[in-house]
């Protein structure tokens, strides 16, 4: 099975998820988002074709990190592809976080059709999900670049039934916490 990849995988990251880590970037995106800062990767006949099998090889012979983290471009686009690595990044020991323009909830709804959707969520530990929106665009937040995006804990949204945020990375407006928790209810659908 192939994978189309913006770049190379990217080690030693330590802005994309905790600790060390490596970076997937899938190439091809449909979102669109404006004020997106990878443009490039929204091509999906831009980056480079790779054998999953040489990625897997990389992802073996890494040492200092202790996760991979799936961006790009989204990888849900290419489902199939970063299930087989995803599952092959566990079965190394190391954890899976990925970033996604779609929210957790539309992620649900397209895996009714799409089983595979469903598939690759249950090797996700950590989510980040939703579209970079601009008006958002925030620096306190970490590991995101909109307030609107969430840090989400896969394993307890899917037993629970619905999102169960990361507590520690959840976003909380600190001059005025009672109004960004109502916020926070009417714009989690988005
Ligand atoms: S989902 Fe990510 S890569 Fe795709 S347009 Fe939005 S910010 Fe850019």
């Amino acid at each position: 099975m192939e994978i189309r990849l913006a770049a190379p995988l990217q080690r030693d990251s330590i802005v994309d998820g905790e600790g060390i880590r490596a970076v997937i970037w899938t190439q091809g995106c449909i979102h669109n988002c404006f004020g997106c800062h990878n443009p490039e990767t929204h091509d999906f006949n831009g980056g480079f074709v790779i054998d999953i099998d040489e990625l897997k090889k990389e992802i073996r012979s890494l040492n200092e990190e202790t996760g991979v983290t799936f961006s790009g471009g989204d990888p849900f686009c290419q489902v199939d592809a970063c299930l087989e690595l995803a599952r092959f990044c566990h079965d190394c020991g190391l954890n899976v976080w990925c970033y996604t323009g779609y929210t957790y909830e539309r992620l649900m709804e397209l895996a009714k059709e799409r089983p595979n959707i469903l598939d690759f969520l249950k090797e996700i530990d950590v989510l980040i999900d939703g579209p970079f929106i601009l008006a958002k665009k925030s620096f306190d937040v970490m590991f995101r670049g909109s307030k609107n995006q969430r840090v989400i804990d896969v394993k307890k949204s899917l037993k629970k039934g619905s999102v169960v945020e990361v507590k520690k990375y959840q976003y909380v407006d600190k001059k005025n916490p009672g109004k960004a928790k109502k916020e926070k209810k009417e714009e989690i659908y988005i």
